[in-house]
């Protein structure tokens, strides 16, 4: 499905994400699936040529943290907090079936592909039924397979043994990456985590788990342990690198210190901590400052409820402005870095993701100039606009190691109409009637 002939995509305007930053008129070789020229003018030996003027080519984006088989959960549990929200999610959980997991996931990825993202972060149970889901649409997914103490958990076996062999199962797939994902520290003890940390040791693979989302979460966990949740996953010897936390928005300064020492990526998710009324606001700016790679996650459709990285970018800035009384704070430049070259490095792709340069993956969106939320489509402009402005609509055509995933905004490998109708058929049996 892979194999695509050698293509010259003609000039575009290239947001490159290069290691200047490069945002200039011209044109990009593909072959066999990778990036092999970026300039001015390129070799258009043996090529088919696409007239890219009307876009800018844009590097796909990178959602950092996801749960995309509760799309069919959007609207389920609004308008409460994380406790609240957790009740009604639990209850929901309870019933699912693969077949209705695989169903939410093929409608989540299609949301993605459509707003621009090539590569995407996910941690929920029964991932098989998503990996699926990302081979017959054709996105990049990395799965957390969710870890829990057994004693808290619906699923069938020991989550962590589940987990390993689901890495096992996928293991090798060019698109779908299994790793393991202890869900947090109010469902994990000290054991289960350590055993994840074997498990991804052994399988080298990322681990993915949530981590001081809520105030209420740290006080729980100082008043049992003694230690706020980072503090406490160093001293039993879990935090390392290859590790991506979620949310991180009640960090003190030692605990950003320490995650950033532990190379720990940290997936920031605005949307999510703001409508949940998280209270706090992840401490990007220090992250960052003290050497943390920060990426953006969109949480799922039941928290967010979008699963467009234009809207998070979009969002990440404005919170820390505001909340920091600076206009500076987190520029357009810094918001499609962590959308895209930052999340790829969290995910350990920093040489062959994220960026338009040679010898990376051909991943990337087209988006078009001509779209009303682009205007004035000039190249001094077209970062602030994909920060800030442009609509999921404005994405014309994604690709995937250079295949073709969305043409004018249709899916290619399958459908819409199908995915819509299982999903919506998924959904109704979900639901409480
Ligand atoms: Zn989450």
């Amino acid at each position: 499905m892979t194999a695509t002939p050698a293509t010259v995509f003609e000039g575009a305007l290239l947001v490159t994400q290069d290691d200047r930053r490069r945002v200039f008129r011209g044109s990009l070789r593909v072959d066999g699936g990778a990036i092999t020229e970026v300039g001015e003018t390129v070799d258009r030996a043996g090529a088919e040529t696409v007239d890219a003027s009307a876009f800018a080519i844009v590097p796909g984006f990178v959602n950092t943290h996801q749960h995309v088989a509760m799309s069919l959960l959007r609207g389920i549990a609004d308008d409460r907090d994380l406790g609240a929200f957790l009740e009604v999610l639990f209850a929901v959980d309870a019933r699912r079936t693969e077949a209705d997991l695989e169903a939410g996931a093929a409608a989540g990825i299609a949301e993605m592909l459509l707003s621009g993202t090539t590569t995407f972060l996910d941690l929920y149970y029964g991932e098989d039924a998503i990996a699926r889901a990302v081979e017959r649409l054709g996105i990049r997914g990395y799965l957390g397979w969710a870890v829990l103490d057994p004693a808290m958990t619906t699923q069938t076996g020991v989550p962590v043994e589940n987990a390993r062999q689901f890495i096992h199962r996928w293991a090798g797939h060019p698109r779908v990456h299994p790793l393991v994902a202890p869900q947090g520290v109010y469902v994990c003890g000290a054991e289960t985590w350590l055993k994840a940390r074997e498990v991804a040791e052994a399988e080298k693979t990322l681990v993915h788990y949530h981590l001081s989302e809520t105030r209420r979460e740290v006080h729980e966990h100082e008043a049992k342990y003694g230690d706020r949740p980072p503090i406490w996953l160093d001293k039993i010897g879990f935090l390392g690198p290859d590790q991506i936390a979620a949310h991180g928005v009640w960090l003190t300064r030692r605990e950003i210190e320490l995650l950033a020492n532990h190379h720990v990526g940290i997936a920031h998710c605005p949307n999510s901590n703001l409508k949940l009324a998280t209270g706090g606001v992840c401490p990007v700016t220090e992250l960052r400052a003290a050497g943390a790679v920060v990426g953006l996650g969109t949480d799922s459709t039941a928290s967010n409820n979008s699963l467009s990285m234009l809207r998070e970018m979009h969002i990440a800035g404005l919170l820390q402005k505001h909340q920091r009384w600076d206009a500076a704070a987190l520029p357009a430049s810094t918001l499609l870095d962590m959308a895209t070259i930052d999340g790829a490095r969290m995910l350990g792709r920093g040489s062959d993701l994220g960026s338009l340069e040679p010898g990376k993956r051909a991943d990337f969106s087209m988006f078009r100039l001509d779209h009303p939320t682009l205007l004035p489509a000039r190249p001094e402009a077209i970062v602030s606009h994909i920060a800030y402005a442009a609509s999921e609509e404005a994405v014309d055509s994604v690709y995937v190691d250079g295949e073709c995933v969305v043409r004018h905004r249709v899916l290619q490998r399958e459908p819409w109409e199908p995915i819509r109708r299982s999903a919506e058929s998924a959904a109704d049996a979900l639901w409480p009637r």
